[in-house]
């Protein structure tokens, strides 16, 4: 029998991870793919008119076996995974974009979502409903179901080539950066190095049968020797390296396949009938319109641009007095920031770490959701998990009802991916007026604790818990009727403001209180080691912020015109980043030709999400501290707007139902010390 297409009977429905063998994924697979066709089938060959409920809502609950088979196969391949797994990822992956496409291409299907779509004006719908139909329309839409055969076509071969140069683009920059190799045999030229670094450059050199050290372009090898090399002139040769990515006119050049891309996307804008590719993009995005996404990098500029200069200037001087050199240079950069950091804020990661064992961190998390949302976490024992290391709880509220059921998994291990992350087991939705509550698990790769000490996390460590934990409320306090609207199913620069804001938590005096205490001495945190954590956080903002917005500003400047105008990659470049440069232009460097979040990832017209995220949270977060941050009035606020709607309605909308008023950047500027 195949545990996985029967029915969970398991406490709380849980996933059944003992049980599932991995041989049962693909044929549950296919049987599931199999009753989502009929489901399907059964909505287009409904003889009734099309209406929300035998359509829409119909749509929105089918698949719901095949979500909760695809949800566990897929969190097991990122957090616990094996050859045998991820063979079986890549036999499914296919069939799943492939019965995808086979939805989002059906004609039939879309005459019938299109036909309510058309009446709207005559419908009496909730909110929640008017967003799943706009959503699931333009889900069609968006894809060409509304052009004309020969258009379609047009669409589906931009869109065959630009699948094929997004993966040419990303393939020169790898060969590019896996091609270059800086030997050094002379011990001295390595001064400045920590020890880690130079070992790994040692072993590096042993791994490619050469004698000496070596460093590549890779982040490992790069990031240190760039930021602590006393050697300059070696440090230019890297950044050099670094700087002209795929920008070389040669077999690895981007400069054509970047061309190419943004045409293809313009075009590709233009045949759906949307202004540019940011437009298209932006559509579906909280910041929705170019204009709105320029004026906001604008605003920040003006205002960040001043500190940055400041900064600037202070570091030359800084650099000019230590070691008389004649200006600061790109390669430059990271070195003296560092070297000025050191001297500045002198203060070690070791000295905070026994104040954040890590139980006591869960504790602490689990007390500021207590003191603003109600919510009580109890451990249980009665669930499976998929591996002995993950701990599991029971969610509840004031009321005593179960809200969720949470799983985490702390320590890295084989088989698990880098970095940390929120996912769900089982969506948050209500069918037949049964809500049914979230699975909801955070997966991260933190300090293990040894036989002599507990696990005692960085301060890093400590915000990206929080981070986590923010996205897991989210989907735990999930409130709403349709699958495809619940929890973090939300636009994608509005979906960090849960995590982000709650990371702000970490700074307080009131909430380290309840929890970062030594772990030997129980003594509370002092609070001069707070500071200066915050201190130094801020240390070189205005810089790093003009940085972004000069990135983002770039990004638009790619995606908002009709880019048959643009013939010279390099000139563009310049133009868009005209006013955000501190450092002198290396002619030889660009960086479009490497900036693979935007020509391979999809970041294109995004990437001011960054800072957009960041405005919201310090903004929302100005409004706890302005009323105390436990407040209980507007913990709640931004509960019944922002955590349990999902994406029911405009995140605008929601944003100023919680907050009383647009975001603004004052409480960002401030935060980051850029305005008093
Ligand atoms: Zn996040």
């Amino acid at each position: 029998m195949n545990i996985l297409n029967n029915p969970f009977s398991t406490p709380y429905n849980t996933a059944p991870f003992s049980k599932i063998k991995n041989k049962d994924f693909l044929p549950a697979f296919n049987q599931a793919i199999e009753n989502t066709k009929v489901e399907i089938d059964v909505i287009i060959n409904n003889s009734e008119t099309p209406n929300f409920k035998n359509t829409l809502e119909a749509l929105d609950f089918s698949g719901e076996h095949l979500e909760r088979i695809s949800s566990i196969f897929f969190n097991l391949n990122s957090a616990e995974t094996n050859d045998e797994i991820q063979k079986i990822a890549q036999e499914v992956s296919p069939l799943l974009s492939e019965f995808n496409n086979d939805i989002t291409l059906n004609k039939k299907l879309f005459k019938r979502v299109k036909a309510v779509y058309d009446s709207k004006e005559n419908l009496i719908l909730t909110e929640e409903q008017k967003t799943l139909l706009d959503k699931r329309y333009k889900s069609f839409s968006r894809n060409g179901a509304n052009l004309s055969e020969d258009k379609k076509l047009k669409l589906r071969e931009i869109d065959k080539k630009l699948s094929k140069l997004k993966l040419k683009f990303g393939e020169n920059v790898l060969a590019e950066t896996n091609k270059f190799e800086m030997f050094i045999t002379n011990e001295k030229d390595l001064s400045g190095l920590p020890k880690g670094a130079k070992e790994a450059a040692l072993q590096l050199a042993e791994s490619k049968n050469k004698k000496g050290w070596l460093i590549t372009l890779n982040y490992p090898s790069y990031i240190p020797f760039i930021t602590y090399a006393n050697n300059r002139e070696l440090r230019k040769k890297l950044s050099m390296a670094f700087g002209s990515i795929s920008f070389k006119n040669d077999e690895f050049d981007n400069q054509d396949i970047l061309l190419k891309i943004v045409n293809l996307r313009y075009n590709r804008a233009i045949l759906l009938g949307y202004k540019s590719h940011a437009h298209f993009v932006l559509e579906e995005r909280m910041a929705e319109t170019p204009e709105k996404v320029s004026e906001f990098l604008n605003e920040l500029l003006e205002k960040a641009k001043p500190a940055a200069e400041r900064e600037f200037a202070n570091l030359e001087n800084f650099a000019i007095k230590l070691d008389g050199i004649e200006r600061l240079e790109k390669w430059d950069a990271a070195y003296y920031s560092e070297k000025l950091k050191q001297k500045l804020f002198n203060f070690d990661d070791e000295e905070l770490k026994p104040y954040f064992k890590l139980e006591n961190v869960i504790e602490g998390v689990f007390t500021v959701a207590r003191k603003l949302y109600d919510l009580n976490f109890e451990e249980i024992y009665t669930i499976d998990k998929y591996h002995k290391d993950v701990l599991t709880y029971k969610v509840t509220n004031e009321k005593k009802e179960i809200i969720s059921i949470f799983y985490v998994d702390f320590f890295p291990r084989t088989g698990k991916r880098n970095g940390a992350w929120m996912t769900s087991f089982k969506p948050q939705y209500i069918k037949k007026d049964i809500n049914q509550r979230p699975h909801i698990s955070i997966v991260c790769n933190f300090t293990k604790p040894t036989k002599s000490k507990p696990s005692l996390l960085t301060f890093n460590e400590v915000t990206t818990l929080f981070h986590e934990f923010g996205h897991a409320l989210h989907g735990m306090l999930a409130n709403t009727t349709y699958p495809s609207l619940s929890g973090t199913s939300v636009s994608w620069d509005f979906v960090e403001l849960p995590s982000q804001v709650l990371e702000n938590w970490c700074y307080e005096k009131d909430a380290l209180e309840l929890f970062a205490k030594h772990y030997e001495t129980d003594a509370i945190i002092p609070m001069d080691l707070v500071n200066k954590i915050k201190a130094s956080s801020n240390f070189h903002e205005g810089m790093q912020t003009l940085r972004q917005l000069s990135l983002g500003l770039l990004d638009m400047s790619w995606h908002r015109q009709d880019s048959s105008n643009i013939k010279n990659v390099k000139t563009h470049e310049l133009t868009a980043f005209k006013g955000t440069q501190l450092y002198p232009d290396v002619t030889k460097n660009c960086t479009s030709t490497a900036f693979s979040h935007i020509f391979q990832g999809g970041y294109s017209s995004g990437y001011y999400s960054y800072k957009w995220a960041e405005v919201l949270d310090a903004d929302a977060f100005a409004y706890f501290t302005e009323q105390g941050i436990f407040n209980k009035k507007v913990a709640n606020k931004f509960k019944e707007n922002v955590l349990s709607k999902g994406g029911t309605e405009n995140p605008m909308t929601l944003y100023k139902r919680f907050r009383g008023q647009e975001p603004k950047p004052e409480a960002l500027l401030k935060r980051a010390g850029l305005i008093k």
